[in-house]
């Protein structure tokens, strides 16, 4: 069954079969729970979209809740950003704001319940000897020689861990489950921990702080999420989630496991972007060569693309990796449709136009969008002397070259049809650096009246009048598909793509854009998708390549090789 989005998959397949049953008086509310330890990434993106767009087509509510169980890793900068993210990709979570740690009394008094119960016990064992009680996946577990204390003796114990009695790390509060279990995460696993901490909310109120696991399904159970959608790894612990709520008496969400995005050419753990932002290998989280959803929106990503691309890749039920390429045409798409063109030189090649009067400026007309006419046109001066880009000129032409050479005519977007007449070259280098050229002033705007056919159009701009610019352009992070792959005792940061910035310090722009502010997209004709950076000033402006445009002569010419 379609729903409002017009998507459909497995999950919506379960809310609807749900939905059928009346299980829930047909009530659908979702979350999205992440731990304020980094920045979103663009895998989170695909949870979010999935989470807020599953609540939009059932009519249901999705909460955003931190799950904020770890102090030492946690920052409220990392709580404000994820929340400026999510509400830049179009979504919200009304006044549905919630935090784990507003739940920690309640989840310290369930913890007393389940003592009370006989299901959890104080444990001396230290970290080591936990991990070495635990077993392996082929062997069981043995129990801890603390298992069997009384319920009294464990009460009062736990009292004194929080009262701040033990040190840090001696001794955890563990479900009493089994530890013969096939699932290692059901082998009486830790509960609460000792651990002396501000907490960015709670600050020192607390010196045990439950675990992830003990948390997460209370939260949800809490907060009555009906369909709890997390990542695949979390399918084994779901046994455990259910267990807690079960023996608690309380609430069921049901978890619904998917597989996480991976995306070829980048990493997406926020272990390793940290890692990358810590050792200066990108600016920052915004970095504009990083997945992260900062990083996207400074490199010049749209929101519309982003959740059309969550859309597409759908969610399946098992681990793939999905092209990089994809992304970006999807956001080409849409940048294709809302982008002004504009003219930019970014290798810039001199060219003076002798027949054309100094000093004089001519105002053409440009459209600004041929694909969305109310976008308007504007005007683009022409002068005696202009930039083009160096590789719009070769010396010696190869077959299917169709820009300028020596005795070639080509038509200069908007403006006039020009005929390279010689060539300047730095006497020592020997490199061209500038041109002559005339221009025919019967061409006005492209045309030719006598009806002769030229090829080539190419952009340029006016040296008087173009506006410099720094252009800062992108290739991927990494220079293989999989930077996780590498030899054991290799780090996978040997994959880092050395090239992956090319900063142009002296670009040339259409004075058009001298207004231009951060974050303002346009399409550079003919080189690709570009947006002003953030460090963008109105006198030294900053642009950022967001994708290129398909480059066909690259692919020519490799096709001649
Ligand atoms: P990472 O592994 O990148 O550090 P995480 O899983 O620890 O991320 P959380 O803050 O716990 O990050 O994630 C919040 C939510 O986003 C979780 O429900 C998680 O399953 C989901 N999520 C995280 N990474 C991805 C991904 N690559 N694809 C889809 N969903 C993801
Ligand atoms: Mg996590």
């Amino acid at each position: 069954m379609a729903t409002d989005s017009g998507l459909s998959d497995f999950i919506r397949d379960i809310i609807n079969e749900d939905n059928r049953t009346g299980k829930h008086q047909g009530r659908v509310q979702t979350r999205f729970p992440p731990e304020p330890n980094g920045y979103l990434h663009i895998g989170h993106a695909k949870s979010i979209c999935l989470n807020f767009g599953i609540a939009a087509d059932y009519n249901g509510l999705c909460n955003l809740r931190f799950d904020d169980t770890n102090p030492s890793k946690e920052d409220v900068e990392y709580v404000d950003s994820i929340m400026e993210d999510i509400h830049w990709l179009g979504f919200d979570w009304q006044d549905r704001l919630f935090y784990a740690s507003d739940y920690f009394e309640q989840l310290y008094q369930w913890a007393v319940q389940l003592i009370e119960a006989g299901k959890a016990y104080v444990c001396d064992l230290n970290a080591d000897q936990v991990r070495q009680y635990r077993g392996t996946l082929t062997e069981p577990g043995k129990n801890s020689p603390y298992r069997d204390r009384s319920i009294e003796e464990n009460l009062d114990l736990f009292t004194r861990m929080r009262a701040g009695e033990f040190a840090d790390g001696s001794r955890t509060l563990r479900a009493k489950i089994d530890m013969a279990s096939p699932n290692l995460n059901m082998r009486d696993p830790v509960m609460y921990r000792i651990l002396r901490a501000t907490h960015h909310r709670t600050g020192d109120a607390w010196c045990i702080y439950p675990t992830y696991d003990y948390t997460h399904g209370q939260s949800d159970s809490l907060e009555r999420i009906t369909h709890s959608i997390c990542t695949l790894e979390f399918e084994n612990h779901r046994p455990l989630y259910d267990w807690f709520v079960k023996e608690l008496g309380i609430f069921a969400p049901r978890q619904i496991e998917f597989a996480r995005l991976n995306l070829n050419y980048t990493v997406m753990s926020k272990r390793r972007l940290l890692e990358l932002v810590k050792e200066g290998f990108v600016s920052g989280w915004d970095d504009p060569r990083m997945p992260t959803i900062c990083g996207l929106r400074r490199r010049g990503y749209t929101p519309e693309s982003i959740r059309n691309f969550c859309g597409r890749i759908g969610v399946a039920k098992f681990d793939g990796v999905i092209d990089i390429a994809l992304l970006e045409h999807c956001l080409r798409e849409d940048l294709n449709k809302r982008a002004s063109r504009v003219m930019a030189v970014l290798r810039p090649l001199r060219v003076v136009i002798d027949n054309f009067p100094d000093g004089q400026v001519e105002q053409l007309d440009a459209v600004n969008n041929p694909e969305d006419a109310s976008m308007g046109t504007r005007t683009v001066p022409f002068s005696r002397v202009l930039y083009i880009e160096q590789d719009d000129f070769r010396e010696d032409p190869p077959k299917q070259f169709f820009r300028l050479a020596p005795g070639r005519e080509v038509r200069l977007r908007w403006g006039y049809l020009i005929t390279c007449t010689s060539v300047v070259k730095d006497p020592t280098s020997g490199e061209v650096v500038e041109l002559h050229c005339t221009y025919d002033p019967a061409t006005r705007g492209g045309n030719t009246p006598d009806g002769r056919k030229v090829k080539g159009t190419i952009h340029w701009v006016s040296a008087d009048r173009a506006q410099t610019a720094e252009v800062r352009l992108y290739d991927s992070l990494f220079t293989t598909a999989n930077p996780n792959d590498v030899p054991d005792g290799v780090d996978y940061k040997v994959n880092l793509n050395p090239k992956s910035l090319e900063s142009l310090p002296t670009c040339y722009v259409e004075p058009s854009l001298a207004a231009a502010a951060p974050g303002d997209r346009f399409q550079f004709e003919r080189l690709g998708y570009f947006c002003v950076d953030s460090d963008s000033r109105p006198d030294a402006l900053v642009f950022n390549r967001t994708v290129p445009l398909r480059d066909t002569w690259a692919k020519i010419e490799k096709g001649q090789k």
